[in-house]
């Protein structure tokens, strides 16, 4: 038997990131490299200094926090997530992963055990990419999927590029991004769906995900007035987004149970009022299980956006900047997350992650795997998002449970 967690103590690490950046209907926002996402940052390191744990991080901020092993040389038992958040961040997206981790280390090291394999607990930059996209930035450049330079150039929506907002919040380290030799990689997380509370499932295996296509839209008409400019001459870039947006939604309408589509980021020029606007940028994104059903969404979503162009006399163009996925994780690994959980009396059931996560560019590198946690009534990215004590410990459990038979 493995030693057992401390679902308290747990708990109140988890409340006492959620307290840093907080917002006023009871989230956090914690957007990647501000100040907020440094303190939250700086806590953290608190934390794995008083357990010894040597601090090692990478040009693109990934924290990596290591314990040793009585086989030093071996590859290390990898685990973590990401500390950072969307605007509208919840308590338990991401914080549950890492400070899961941080849970193991603890119980390890009130437990005296010494693991034969070193033990590493990551904390990955701008999983969320609200602030500088692509999201999952840090695993990206980690895993080779972008580079270095290529991200570090990035900005935000008021030009801070990556690598002066990592400057400024004194997360660049000197350590060049790249595979660090791991045995293996486990995440543990939230499910941000309402399947498992439906079903009554305490632990998700996550065998995948869904594959992703992400794309920026320009959609270019011509500036005028909106008192003289009849509406037969307008190419209103605003109007012509706005059919785009629902064409998106019925796309994703179209492409459930497996499938989503969504429009979720615009900047309207010249955003100005008494003008017919003139650029329009949107985001969106479709997403299946099947990456041949994705690869047909967007076909679907090109040609809605040729036939509003065509119409309404703008021009749209398509940015297709990235795809993620879909990604199968590593079978044995399920199964040994399955193991422990049934050795807990805890119930399980394959998911496919509908959201993407940095386990998917690890996955590329080492064998890898998620477990889900239930979210309670399916809410995330807000900030009613809840998981509740015993959930947070049943998953914290099954992860230094799985942790301990693969380094010990
Ligand atoms: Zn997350």
């Amino acid at each position: 038997m493995t030693p057992a967690i401390n679902a308290d103590r747990l708990w109140q690490s988890i409340m006492d990131i959620a307290a840093i950046g907080p917002t006023p209907e009871g989230g956090s926002c914690r957007l990647a490299l501000t100040a907020e996402d440094a303190e939250a940052r700086a806590l953290f390191l608190r934390w794995c200094g008083a357990l010894g744990l040597a601090h090692e991080q990478d040009a693109i901020g990934n924290m990596f926090l290591r314990r040793t092993g009585t086989s030093p040389a071996d590859g290390a038992v990898a685990f973590g997530s990401h500390l950072d958040t969307v605007p509208t961040g919840g308590r338990f997206d991401g914080v549950f992963g890492v400070l899961a981790g941080l849970e193991v280390m603890r119980a390890l090291a009130d437990a005296g055990i010494a693991t034969r394999a070193p033990l590493e607990l990551v904390n990955w930059t701008n999983e969320e990419g609200s602030r500088f996209r692509p999201a999952m930035m840090g695993s990206r450049v980690f895993a080779g999927d972008i580079s270095l330079e290529a991200a570090l150039a990035v900005t935000d929506d008021d030009g801070i590029s990556v690598a002066t907002a990592l400057r400024d919040s004194g997360q660049a380290g000197p350590l060049t991004p790249s595979p660090r030799g791991w045995a293996c990689w486990l995440e543990a997380h939230i499910e941000q769906g309402p399947v498992m509370e439906a079903n009554g499932i305490d632990i998700g295996i996550v065998t995948g995900t869904m594959h992703v296509r992400y794309f920026q839209l320009v959609v270019t008409g011509e500036p005028s007035h909106v008192g003289p400019t009849a509406m037969g001459r307008r190419r209103d870039s605003l109007a012509a987004t706005a059919e785009a947006i629902l064409a998106i939604e019925r796309i994703g309408q179209a492409g459930e149970p497996g499938g989503r589509a969504s429009a979720s980021w615009i900047r309207n020029l010249p955003n100005a009022r008494g003008n017919v606007s003139h650029a329009t940028h949107l985001h969106c994104d479709v997403r299946h299980e099947d990456a041949p059903r994705a690869v047909a969404m967007e076909a679907a979503l090109r040609a809605e956006l040729a036939a509003i162009a065509e119409r309404r006399g703008v021009r749209i163009d398509v940015d297709p900047y990235t795809t993620v996925g879909a990604s199968a994780f590593d079978a044995g690994l399920g199964a040994l997350l399955r193991q422990k959980a049934a050795e807990r009396q805890l119930t399980t059931r394959n998911m496919t992650a509908a959201a993407m996560h940095d386990s998917v560019l690890v996955a590329a590198h080492c064998p890898s795997a998620m477990l889900f946690i239930p979210s309670v009534g399916g809410i995330t990215h807000n900030p009613a998002e809840y998981s509740t004590k015993e959930q947070v410990a049943r998953g914290a459990q099954v992860l230094l449970d799985s942790v301990l038979a693969l380094a010990r």
